[in-house]
């Protein structure tokens, strides 16, 4: 019987532990070790899901439930301890497992006796019983009963794993090559069958039975998404695919660049017939959000994953609606009618990564197309749901109502994609793309294979942005993690016609850890009021940023917000006086195509 002791220890001595190839060795030792101790039974499979910091294999869609507050609540509740100590504790560590440690362990010091440790599968237990509690005081008392019994490190890592936030420089493929190690199983063997059935266990398993090769792919887990990385203009693209034999010709596929919701979409298992689910980019599964695209893929009766973006659209001009309008609707949870009618939604396919029993990620581009293309032929009338429903009936049974083909919305659209000639054709084609409303465009190799989970450079996009803004920081604000204690977010500033300070954004990426310090160090001795989390500072620190958009937004004295800021230098050559102004500001937001409104999303 495994503890999870153990996965405590050995996490505890991996968060200390640089080296990977050392963390590798530890993790499968222990594995191995775990394994043999009891071969039949699922110990090893969780010891490796856990220390992965994964409560449930990944195609498994349980959810714990347990929010921060829930877990703060519990854990206030077992060690006693004061709201105050809690939160200076949180405040040291920026984590609320490494703030369990310290309040438990000051609670202990030598005092208690445990009745027996925790294991494995108690842990198993208590979590599956999570997951069906009906109430929340339900789900509480389930942690609770796992934090009174467990040691601090225990529950430091309990609520790690319950957080889903391990922080022990421990990634899955990390732990892939573990179970590869101790089962002296081939690593390329093992992360296929991960691959195939997302489940860390199984693989783990098969790897020690030797039976690897006979993982099947499953639907409804999320495949990882291909990313692209970007370029600056449009001769570097062309660059980049330029064919060696012939240097006039470049061997891509171009496309427009959406400016949506990338989504990934299963469909069409026979055993489970009408079954759809819709992944974003983070791995969630938002199908709720978008019951109009699901009842239309519900109809397909061949097992397919398709990749691609989901747009609101408007129907009647045949065009993407900007992005801020579909941010309204993402994330609900449930779509009313008006809703349906006021963002319509269509899906617009560019990949297709399984069909016909078979993963096709390993196919060039070309090859992925053409059976995208004949798909989208096959189920194209099909690929259809009405614009409203009937709120009474079920979606199922409003999809059956359906009269057959040529009635509601399209909504799967094919991606237009050509191949593409030379950098001036790629400079048209961008033109084309920002005037019919699109971010920009994007260049796939035509031979690459589909790299889930990679951005790598077989795929390139192109998407100028914006003139920057030089603003001055006027505000910081304490970071989380790996930050905890250092001010790494910081609000900015531009210049109103006389000369007052206007905040209009706030951005926290594009620096290095070293940049950082330094400037969190400036602005502990810049400071003009501590108000804790946030503090004011003198306006003296310059820096230019890049943004994706400006929108009109209340959230700022200027006016206006920016949309994905981020830092792109500090700025010692210009002085406070020669920033940025709202009337600069204004000019930009203009310039925009699709005028962003306010209430964007992110992505
Ligand atoms: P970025 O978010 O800037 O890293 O750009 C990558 C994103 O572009 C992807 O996640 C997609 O959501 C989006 N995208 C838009 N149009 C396309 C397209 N035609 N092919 C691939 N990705 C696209």
């Amino acid at each position: 019987m495994a503890l999870f002791r153990e996965v405590a220890d050995l996490a505890e001595t991996l968060a200390a532990e640089p080296g990977r190839l050392k963390k590798r060795a530890a993790i499968a030792k222990a594995i191995a070790a775990v394994h043999a101790a009891a071969p039949e039974s699922d110990d090893a499979g969780l010891f490796a899901l856990y220390l992965s910091g994964t409560p449930f294999a990944e195609a498994d869609p349980r959810k714990l439930n347990a929010g921060g507050a829930l877990l703060t609540k519990a854990l206030l509740s077992v060690s006693g301890a004061t709201s105050a100590a809690l939160h200076a504790a949180y405040k040291r560590h920026g984590d609320l497992g490494a703030a369990a440690f310290d309040l438990l362990h000051d609670r202990e010091q030598g005092s208690r006796i445990r009745d027996q440790a925790l294991a494995l599968d108690e842990v198993a237990t208590a979590f599956a019983a999570m997951v069906t509690a009906k109430t929340t005081a339900a789900r509480a008392a389930l942690v609770e009963g796992l934090l009174r019994r467990a040691t601090p490190l225990e529950a430091k890592y309990l609520l790690k794993l319950m957080s889903g936030d391990m922080r022990i420089g421990v990634k899955q493929s990390l732990v892939e090559e573990a179970i590869a190690v101790a089962a002296e199983a081939p690593v390329a063997e093992v992360r296929n069958a991960v691959m195939l059935e997302a489940d860390l266990a199984s693989a783990l398993r098969r790897a020690f039975a030797g039976t690897l090769a006979e993982a099947r792919m499953r639907l409804f887990h999320p495949l990882g998404f291909m990313l692209a990385s970007p370029v600056d203009s449009p001769e570097e693209a062309a660059e980049r695919f330029a064919n060696k034999q012939n240097a006039a010709s470049v061997e891509a596929f171009l496309e427009d660049k959406y400016d949506g919701m990338r989504a990934q979409v299963h469909c069409g298992d026979a055993e489970q017939p009408g079954r759809v689910t819709i992944y974003s980019r983070n791995r969630e599964d938002v199908t709720e959000s978008f019951p109009d695209l699901a009842e239309a893929f519900a109809q397909v009766r061949e097992p397919l994953i398709f990749d691609g973006e989901i747009l609101g659209w408007d129907i009647k001009a045949g065009r993407a609606l900007p992005f801020a309008v579909l941010g309204q609707r993402i994330g609900r949870k449930r779509v009313s009618n008006e809703w349906r009618q006021q963002v319509p939604v269509v899906f617009i396919a560019f990949d297709l990564m399984y069909a016909g029993g078979e993963l096709l990620l390993n196919l060039p581009l070309g090859e992925r197309r053409n059976r995208l293309e004949a798909a989208a032929e096959r189920l194209v009338e099909k690929l259809r749901s009405p614009l409203t429903v009937d709120e009474r009936k079920s979606a199922a049974q409003t999809a059956m109502f359906m009269q057959p083909d040529g009635e509601g919305v399209e909504r799967m659209i094919l991606s237009p994609a050509r191949l593409v000639q030379s950098a001036e054709d790629i400079e048209r084609a961008y033109a084309d793309a920002r005037a019919r409303a699109n971010e920009g465009v994007m260049l796939k190799a035509a031979a690459s294979e589909y790299q889930p989970g990679r951005r790598g450079l077989a795929w390139v996009k192109l998407k100028r942005e914006l003139a920057t803004l030089d603003v001055v920081v006027t505000g910081a604000e304490l970071g989380h993690g790996k930050r905890a204690g250092i001010l790494s977010d910081y609000t900015f500033a531009v210049r109103s016609a006389d000369s007052e300070l206007l905040n209009v954004g706030k951005a926290y990426s594009g620096l290095t850890d070293a940049e950082i310090a330094e400037m969190s160090a400036w602005m502990m001795e810049h400071t003009l009021e501590d108000q804790g989390y946030f503090r004011t500072v003198e306006p003296l620190m310059v820096l230019e940023v890049a943004f994706n958009n400006i929108m009109r937004s209340n959230r700022h004295a200027s006016g206006f917000a920016l949309r994905f800021p981020r830092i792109i230098r500090i700025r010692t050559d210009k002085p406070v006086s020669e920033i940025d102004t709202v009337e600069r500001v204004e000019e930009i937001y203009q310039s925009q195509v699709d005028k962003p409104v306010e209430n964007a999303t992110s992505h």
